[in-house]
């Protein structure tokens, strides 16, 4: 093993994953299928490494603009450069280019992959060490048709699953109560988040998030858009269940300023909103010091990114409220990994394997491809 090697390859997928349903939430829809970037970097002795940005439109950024953050301005940081120089990457990426959080979490991944890879460890090891080898899956609730999420809940169940989050804030108040109450009443076994997804107008807010508090979901999250941090404050004045932020918080940067402004309880902590796993973990630990929760989010991903966030929550402890990588079993018509992303019991089983412990089928990033820099 050698870090002195340099990346030679830098290679990219656009793929269009198509999903089993709708999905609605405050901020937009997800209809037909999930478009990520598969990253791959290739180092001298043909070592090879993987990274996935998963953007949505409407939170982060666009397929389009992640692919391109990668393929023009962060290319240039990467070929010829060597393994050992992953922080000065990195460092240098944060400025290359304004935002494209989600390219930057690619890039560090397919990194910390290649070294691990190269070091025979896993990603969590160069991380500093585990202190978890399990981490609670929470499946999220967000079909238009609730008999469907019936259906699903029913799945959840018989999979040991203990959490889930119910997509609110897209339809009428009564539909968010209704399906709420139906929760309660049917699944009491059930931990219930709720979530909006910024999709409440300042007006309406408080009246919507009290009544909902009156059914003591877990926590209640960013009812209202990035922006407000004010309306943020003040909502989690007035209600006894806590109040998280997601949204509104991207990078320490933000979490730095909801911290002085008081604006939530907890935070939902992403590789793609931070542009890394190791600024994730600073997130975490910036919410610890301030007496603040955190979980694990995610985007709309594939088993790859799963994998990446894994790793990340396993080596921080602060991360105490699970995560929600469910979309590669029970979103994606077909996940891309050589072998599936592990749920036992409705837990994220951590890997043990070196890099991320898992790599893409090349057949399924072929067959999924919008466009590729690969040679036709
Ligand atoms: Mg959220």
């Amino acid at each position: 093993m050698s870090l002195d090697q340099k990346i030679t390859g830098f290679d990219l997928w656009h793929l269009a994953l198509p999903v089993v349903s709708r999905r609605d939430h405050g901020i937009g829809p997800v209809e037909g299928a999930c478009e990520i970037i598969v990253l791959r970097l290739t180092a001298e002795d043909g070592t090879q490494g993987y990274g996935e940005a998963s953007p949505w439109s409407v939170f982060t950024g666009s397929p389009e603009a992640s692919y391109a953050a990668l393929d023009r301005y962060l290319r240039p940081l990467v070929e010829g450069a060597r393994l050992s120089e992953r922080a000065a990457i990195m460092a240098r990426a944060q400025y290359a280019i304004a935002h494209c959080t989600e390219a930057k979490a690619a890039l560090e991944t397919a990194l910390l992959d290649l070294e691990g890879k190269m070091s025979g460890q896993p990603i969590w090891a160069l991380l500093g060490g585990k202190v978890r080898d399990r981490i609670p899956l929470s499946c999220s609730l967000a079909n238009p048709d609730f008999a469907e999420d019936i259906v699903l809940l029913d799945r959840l169940q018989a999979d040991g699953i203990g959490i889930v989050k119910l997509k609110a804030g897209v339809r009428d108040h009564a539909f968010d109560m209704m399906r709420l109450e139906r929760l309660r009443r049917d699944f009491p076994d059930i931990s219930v988040r709720v979530d909006y997804n910024q999709g409440l107008s300042p007006d309406e807010a408080e009246v919507r998030v009290l009544d909902v508090a009156t059914l003591t979901p877990d926590f209640i999250e960013q009812p209202v858009r990035a922006h407000h941090f004010d309306i943020m404050a003040q909502l989690r004045h007035k209600t006894d269940v806590p109040l998280l932020a997601d949204e509104s918080i991207f990078g320490p940067e933000d979490m730095a300023r909801a911290t002085a402004e008081r604006i939530c309880d907890g935070v939902s902590v992403k590789i793609m909103k931070s542009g890394g796993l190791i600024r994730a973990r600073k997130i975490a630990q910036m919410a610890g010091t301030a007496g603040l929760s955190a979980y694990g989010g995610d985007m709309f991903e594939s088993g790859l990114a799963h994998f990446a966030g894994t790793h990340m929550i396993a080596a921080t402890p602060e991360i105490t409220l699970g995560c929600e990588f469910y979309q590669a079993r029970y979103y994606l018509k077909e996940d891309i990994l050589e072998t599936p992303f592990q749920i036992e019991a409705g837990q994220v089983v951590v890997p043990d394997g070196p890099g991320l412990g898992n790599r893409p089928d090349i057949d399924k990033l072929r067959k999924y491809a919008i466009r590729s820099t690969e040679a036709p």
